[in-house]
C-alpha cells in the first residue's frame, strides 16, 4: 500500500510513496553488504574527500532541503534552515575522521602491540519524525566516515528528506550500494533491520518504549546497539539566576519544534521566591511567541506532527494540573496546539512523569538546592537540562549532581556538532556527535606481534 506523507500545516497530502517490506530491506541489506569491502578499503583521504563533496552538495540545495523538511514536519522555516546547516557542519566534521581514526601502541613483553579501529560493516539506522535530516546526519556522517555502508529507515511521517539525501549523496560520487534508504513501517521494516544477520549494529533514535524492544531484539544476535531515546529534562532556575533571561529563554526551550524535542525543557523549576517574579516574565514571553505558517521566516513555532499526537498533548494539557499560562495557536486546518504552561504541578503528575512530545511545560516549585536535585534526578530519563544560577560555585554543584547527558549553565543549549550527546538512565545507551560517535560505530582490534 501506497505511503501518504501528509504536510501537518495544511493536513494535505505533500507526496504519496511506495513502501518496502521485508523482501526489499533484505535487498537494501544485500546491496549495502555487496558494497562493504570496496567502501572500506577506499583510501582514508578519499573516503575524506568523498564526504568533503557530499558536504558541498548539501549546501548546494539547501534552501530546497530545508523548505521540504519544513513543510513535512511542519517546523519553522528558520529553524530547518539551521538544521541544515548543522547537517553540513555535520559532514564537514566527519570528513576529518577517515584520516585521524587514530590507535594505540601499548608496552608489552616480546613484541609490539597495537590498535585498530575497525569498521563493523553493514549498520542500520533507524530515525525519528522531529529532527528527521538533522539525527539523519548525525549517523550516516560517522558510520562511513569510519568505512561502514548503510541502510536507513526514516520515521514513516517525514521520509521526504533522507530520500532526497540519498539521491545527492549518489550524485556526490558516493559509491553504489553504500548508502540505501528504505521507507517502511517501523514493525516490519526497523525490525527486520534490527533481526537481519547481516545487519552489524543498530544506531536508533526515537521513543524509549521502542528503544526498548529494539533493544530487546537486537540482543538474540549481540548485535551492537546505540540507542537515543526520550527526555524529560528540567530547566532549574534559582532565585539568584538572572531572572529574565531564563523566562525570556524557556519557550523555546519547550515549545521549539512544537515541544517535539528530546531535549525540551519541559519540567521547569523554580526557586519558589522567586517563582511569582519568573511567572510574570514567562507569561510575557510565552505572548510573545509567533505561533502559525512554518514557511514564514518570523514563526518560532509550527503545528504539531498529526492529528493522534496532538490528541495525546491535548490529554496532558487538560490534566489535573492548572493551566496558568496559554499562548495562542491558529484555527485548523493543520495540527495546532496552544503553547501552554502548567502551574504548580507536583513531580509525581502525570504531566511532570511521561515525555509529552508537545507544547506543554510544568512549573515545579522547590525550596532548596537539594530538593531541586532530588527532584530533577526523580525521573526515569537523563537526557539534558539546564542549570540557572549567578553563584559559580553551585552551578558546579549542580552540573555534577543532575543526571542528564548534556546539560547547560545559564543556556538552554543542548546540541553541538563538536560535543558528545546522548542520554543517562532510560534516555539511552551510546553517545552521537563529537569524536566519541565514531567509538560506537567501529570495533576496536587490538594486534600483538611477536619481535
Ligand atoms: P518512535 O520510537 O515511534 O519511532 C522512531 C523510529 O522507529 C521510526 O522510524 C519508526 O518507524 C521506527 N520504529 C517503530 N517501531 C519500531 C520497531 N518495533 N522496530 C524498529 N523500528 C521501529 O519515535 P518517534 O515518535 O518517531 O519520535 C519521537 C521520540 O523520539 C520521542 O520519544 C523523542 O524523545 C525521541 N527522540 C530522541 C532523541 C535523542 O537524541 N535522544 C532525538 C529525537 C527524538
Amino acid at each position: 500500500m501506497a505511503l501518504q506523507v501528509i504536510e501537518p500545516a495544511t493536513e494535505q497530502v505533500l507526496a504519496e510513496l511506495p513502501q518496502a517490506g521485508v523482501e526489499e530491506t533484505d535487498e537494501a541489506v544485500a546491496r549495502a553488504k555487496a558494497a562493504f569491502p570496496a567502501w572500506r578499503d577506499v583510501s582514508p583521504n578519499e573516503r575524506a574527500n568523498i564526504l568533503r563533496g557530499l558536504a558541498t552538495a548539501i549546501e548546494d540545495q539547501a534552501e530546497e532541503l530545508a523548505r521540504l523538511e519544513a513543510r513535512n514536519v511542519g517546523k519553522p522555516i528558520s529553524d530547518a534552515r539551521g538544521e541544515v546547516g548543522m547537517v553540513i557542519d555535520t559532514f564537514l566534521y566527519y570528513s576529518g575522521a577517515p584520516e585521524r581514526l587514530l590507535g594505540d601502541t601499548i608496552p608489552v613483553a616480546g613484541g609490539v602491540d597495537f590498535t585498530f579501529r575497525e569498521p563493523l560493516g553493514v549498520v542500520g539506522l533507524i530515525t525519528p519524525w522531529n529532527f528527521p535530516i538533522a539525527i539523519t546526519s548525525w549517523k550516516v556522517a560517522p558510520a562511513l566516515a569510519a568505512g561502514n555502508t548503510i541502510v536507513l529507515k526514516p520515521a514513516e511521517l517525514t521520509p521526504l528528506t533522507a530520500l532526497e539525501l540519498e539521491k545527492i549523496a549518489v550524485e556526490a560520487g558516493l559509491p553504489e550500494g553504500v548508502f540505501n534508504v528504505v521507507v517502511g513501517p517501523g514493525r516490519v521494516v526497523g525490525e527486520r533491520i534490527v533481526q537481519h544477520p547481516d545487519v552489524a549494529k543498530v544506531a536508533f533514535t526515537g521513543s524509549t518504549e521502542v528503544g526498548r524492544r529494539i533493544g530487546a531484539l537486537a540482543s538474540e544476535s549481540i548485535k551492537r546497539v546505540t540507542l537515543e531515546l526520550g527526555g524529560k529534562s528540567a530547566n532549574i532556575v534559582f532565585a539568584d539566576a538572572d531572572l529574565e533571561k531564563a523566562a525570556a529563554s524557556a519557550p523555546l526551550a519547550v515549545f521549539g519544534n512544537a515541544g517535539q524535542d528530546c531535549c525540551a525543557r519541559s519540567r521547569i523549576l523554580v526557586e519558589r521566591s522567586a517563582l511569582d517574579r519568573f511567572m510574570d516574565s514567562l507569561e510575557e514571553a510565552v505572548d510573545a511567541l509567533r505561533v502559525g505558517d512554518p514557511l514564514d521566516a518570523e514563526t518560532q513555532m509550527g503545528p504539531l506532527i498529526s492529528a493522534d499526537q496532538r490528541e495525546k498533548v491535548a490529554s496532558y494539557a487538560n490534566g489535573d494540573a492548572p493551566v496558568a499560562i496559554r499562548g495562542s495557536a491558529p484555527d485548523g486546518p493543520g495540527f495546532w496546539f496552544p503553547p501552554t504552561v502548567l502551574c504548580p504541578v507536583a513531580n509525581d503528575d502525570r504531566a511532570a512523569r511521561e515525555e509529552i512530545f508537545g507544547p506543554v511545560a510544568a512549573v515545579i516549585p522547590f525550596d532548596s538546592e537539594e530538593e531541586a536535585v532530588r527532584l530533577a534526578n526523580d525521573t526515569i530519563y537523563g537526557l539534558s537540562g539546564s542549570i540557572w544560577t549567578r553563584n559559580g560555585a553551585r552551578a558546579m554543584r549542580m552540573a555534577r549532581a543532575v543526571e542528564g547527558g548534556a546539560l547547560s549553565v545559564n543556556s538552554n543549549t543542548s546540541v553541538r556538532v563538536t560535543t558528545p550527546f546522548g542520554g543517562f538512565k532510560q534516555s539511552g545507551i551510546g553517545r552521537e556527535l563529537g569524536p566519541h560517535a565514531l567509538e560506537h560505530y567501529t570495533e576496536l582490534k587490538n594486534v600483538f606481534f611477536a619481535t
